[in-house]
């Protein structure tokens, strides 16, 4: 068989750029795909096309060619494997454009169910410590009377005769590259392939029946907002006998009015008096493990943070524990007595305008000059 020149088979001229000819055989794709075309001889001519286009794209095997033609110096020539050779972006592109992105598929082959996703509400302490629950998720369960395949007792579903089984109907379509068939989900079956005679009273022909189902949830210990536990077979159940998908219970945690939680550490405020501030003194704060002392030395400032090591959440991972981080809010008095108003002016007036600590000394002084404009 006599080989017709690669140029020619494209379209271009001998000194065409490597963009022509990858736009040429782009154009011969579309109009010779024997998934898509309708042309007389697509395949052949798909076929001569990829072929003249595997050799002219590649600068060496061109080189070759314009040399020695379809002779070649090698003894089994150009050409060659259909299909094995690298194929470049554009056949996606033909795919997607005929195929709504989707490859065909077939409606009997065995799929897996969808998966499923449930949101698990936990308190503060239960994230940290883990538990064990149980859960109630409405899910779609295999419908037990007709084992799934939707048919009535002693019945089966039949081939659907509109697809013959395939699911799929071919539909003549006007495109700008010519007429084309367009695969379409059989609506007589709803691309499943078959036609059920004598539904399933049960499930009324889905093969499915909607249940509440009760699921053991084993949460970890130190689990964080937003993490989520993979739960493998609670999906949808698969079809055509396919695996059921997982279920995803995702975490979110209710916020502490005392606590509050970055990580694995355990952060919070702890109020103290202006004497216990002052004078120092010896409090205890909760945290989730149970009450812990804490020294507080005199002259604590508001804003000052204690880490009580080890006091914080334990790591999902296993690695390690968090701390809680007790940071100081010194409260002004309210609501005096007279007698505690008569101390204070009392310690006012022995204090004087001047604080005692020597580091808030400075910051008063700032305060002052910034008052008088001064830098
Ligand atoms: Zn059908
Ligand atoms: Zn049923």
């Amino acid at each position: 068989m006599s080989k017709r020149d690669y140029y020619d088979i494209l379209g271009v001229s001998k000194d065409a750029s490597k963009d022509e000819i990858k736009k040429a055989y782009r154009k011969l794709a579309r109009k010779y795909h024997p998934d898509v075309s309708e042309e007389e001889n697509a395949s052949e001519k798909f076929k001569e096309a990829k072929e003249a286009y595997e050799v002219l794209s590649d600068q060496q095997k061109r080189t070759q060619y314009d040399q020695f033609g379809h002779a070649g110096p090698q003894s089994q020539g150009f050409g060659g494997g259909f299909g094995g050779a690298e194929d470049f972006g554009g056949f996606g592109d033909i795919f997607d454009m005929f195929f709504g992105g989707g490859r065909r598929r077939d409606p009997n082959a065995p799929r897996q169910g969808a998966d499923l996703q449930y949101t698990m509400t936990l308190e503060f302490e239960e994230a940290i410590f883990g538990k064990d629950t149980d859960i109630e998720i409405p899910k779609e369960e295999t419908c037990e009377t007709c084992d799934g395949s939707g048919a009535k007792a002693g019945t089966s579903p039949e081939t659907c005769s509109h697809c013959n089984g395939s699911g799929q109907l071919n539909m003549e379509q006007n495109t700008p590259f010519g007429r084309v068939i367009n695969k379409r989900a059989c609506h007589y079956c709803q691309g499943t392939g078959k036609f059920i005679k004598d539904k399933c009273n049960t499930c009324g022909g889905a093969g499915t029946v909607k249940k509440r189902k009760k699921i053991h949830i084993n949460i970890p210990q130190g689990i964080d907002e937003g993490q989520q536990i993979r739960v493998p077979g609670q999906g949808e159940p698969g079809v055509n006998g396919g695996p059921a998908g997982d279920l995803y219970v995702v975490v979110q945690i209710k916020p502490h009015e005392f606590y509050h939680r970055e990580g694995d550490h355990i952060f919070c405020e702890m109020p103290l008096t202006f004497p216990q501030a002052s004078l120092g003194d010896e409090i205890e704060v909760p945290t989730v493990h149970g009450r812990v002392k804490l020294k507080i030395p005199a002259g604590t400032q508001t804003g000052k943070t204690f880490r009580l090591k080890g006091k914080g959440a334990p790591n999902v991972h296993g690695r390690g524990q968090g701390d809680q981080h007790v940071k100081i809010r010194v409260v002004t008095p309210t609501n005096l007595t007279d007698r505690q108003k008569e101390l204070l002016r009392e310690f006012g007036e022995i204090s004087g305008s001047q604080p005692a600590d020597e580091q808030e000394d400075g910051f008063f002084k700032r305060v002052k000059r910034a008052f008088k404009g001064e830098s």
